[in-house]
C-alpha cells in the first residue's frame, strides 16, 4: 500500500458513496435528502515518531500531558494518517446567511457527516489490515476519552483536554496550519472534519510546506465578527464559551447540534487567505 494509492481508494471511497448524501430515512426535511456532505477529500502523512508529537505533549502552551503520543496508541506506530473532509457548497452555503442557528444540512453535516467520516476512517484501518498492517483510529477506540484540567485553564488552554487531537494530527501531517479560529486552515480552507488512523504501515511522510503554527491565518478577525457569542478574539478564543454555545444549541435542536459560523464566509472558508499587504515604515 503506497500513500497515494491509499488517497486514490479514499478519493472513489468518499465521492461515490450514496452515505456521503443526507439520507431520506433521517433528513430533517424530504427536500434535503441527496444534499451532499462532503467534496474531495485531503489525506496527510506524518511519521509516528516526528518529534512534534512529542512537543505538543510536553508544551502544555501547545497541548499538554493529556495528549497519548502515536506509540502510546499503537506500539509499532510508523505513521500517523490524517483526513480532511471538506464540507459541500450546500452545506457551507445554508449555514452561512443566519449568525445564530445551525442550518439543517449543518446539523446532518455535524452529526450524521461525522459518521461517514468515521467510517472512512474505519475503511482505511480495513484497507490497511488487509495488507497485513495493524490500524488504531483514536477517535473511535475504547481508551479514547476527555478530561478536566483545571491548571490548564491559568494557561489560557481550554479547561477539558482529550488524549488525541485531530487538529494538531493534521498539523504535523501537512495538511495545514491553525488559524485564530483554533480551526486548521488547508488548501481547501477550514470548512470541514478531520479524522486520522495510526498505523505501522511504513507510508510516504507528507512534507509540510509550512514551519510556523499559524502560518496561513492573515489574522484579518473575520472569524471574530462571525461568532455570536464573541468567543474568538484577536489573542484568541474562548474555547468554553464556544462549546457552551454548541450544547445549548442542541437543546434546541437535539439529538443534533452544531455551529460552525466562524468557519462560513471568511477568507479561510474554502482556501489558504491572500496574505494582506502589511504596512511599512516606508508607507
Ligand atoms: S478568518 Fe481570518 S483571522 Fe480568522 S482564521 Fe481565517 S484567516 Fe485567520
Ligand atoms: S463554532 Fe464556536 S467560535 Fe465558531 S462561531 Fe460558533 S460559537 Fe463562535
Amino acid at each position: 500500500m503506497t500513500l497515494q494509492g491509499l488517497k486514490e481508494k479514499l478519493m472513489r471511497s468518499v465521492l461515490k458513496d450514496p452515505e456521503n448524501t443526507i439520507r431520506a430515512a433521517y433528513a430533517l426535511r424530504p427536500e434535503l435528502a441527496g444534499t451532499p456532505y462532503y467534496e474531495a477529500p485531503m489525506l496527510g502523512c506524518a511519521a509516528a515518531d516526528d518529534p512534534l508529537f512529542a512537543q505538543f505533549k510536553a508544551d502544555p502552551n501547545i497541548y499538554g500531558s493529556a495528549l497519548r503520543l502515536p506509540e502510546e496508541w499503537l506500539p509499532d506506530a510508523k505513521c500517523v494518517i490524517s483526513v480532511f473532509l471538506p464540507f459541500a457548497e450546500e452545506v457551507r452555503r445554508s449555514n452561512t446567511p443566519d449568525l445564530e442557528e445551525p442550518s439543517d444540512q449543518w446539523l446532518h453535516g455535524r452529526i450524521e457527516g461525522q459518521a461517514f467520516l468515521e467510517e472512512i476512517c474505519r475503511r482505511i484501518a480495513g484497507w490497511l489490515e488487509a495488507e497485513g498492517y495493524q490500524a488504531v483510529i483514536p477517535a473511535i477506540h475504547e481508551d479514547f476519552c476527555i478530561r478536566r484540567d483545571p491548571a490548564r485553564k491559568e494557561l489560557g488552554q481550554p479547561v477539558f483536554a482529550s488524549n488525541w487531537s485531530e487538529r494538531h494530527a493534521a498539523f504535523a501531517a501537512g495538511l495545514g496550519t491553525f488559524g485564530l479560529s483554533k480551526h486548521i486552515i488547508t488548501e481547501k480552507g477550514v470548512c470541514g472534519r478531520f479524522g486520522s488512523v495510526i498505523t505501522d504501515a511504513p507510508l510516504e511522510v507528507t512534507p509540510r510546506p509550512y514551519t510556523e503554527p499559524y502560518e496561513y491565518c492573515t489574522f484579518c478577525g473575520a472569524c471574530i465578527r462571525r461568532c455570536p457569542v464573541n468567543a474568538i478574539f484577536p489573542e484568541g478564543k474562548d474555547v468554553e464559551l464556544c462549546s457552551d454555545y454548541v450544547d445549548d444549541t442542541c437543546r434546541r435542536h437535539a439529538p443534533r447540534f452544531g455551529c460552525g459560523k466562524c468557519q462560513l464566509a471568511v477568507p479561510c472558508t474554502t482556501r489558504i487567505p491572500a496574505r494582506l499587504r502589511r504596512k511599512t515604515s516606508d508607507d
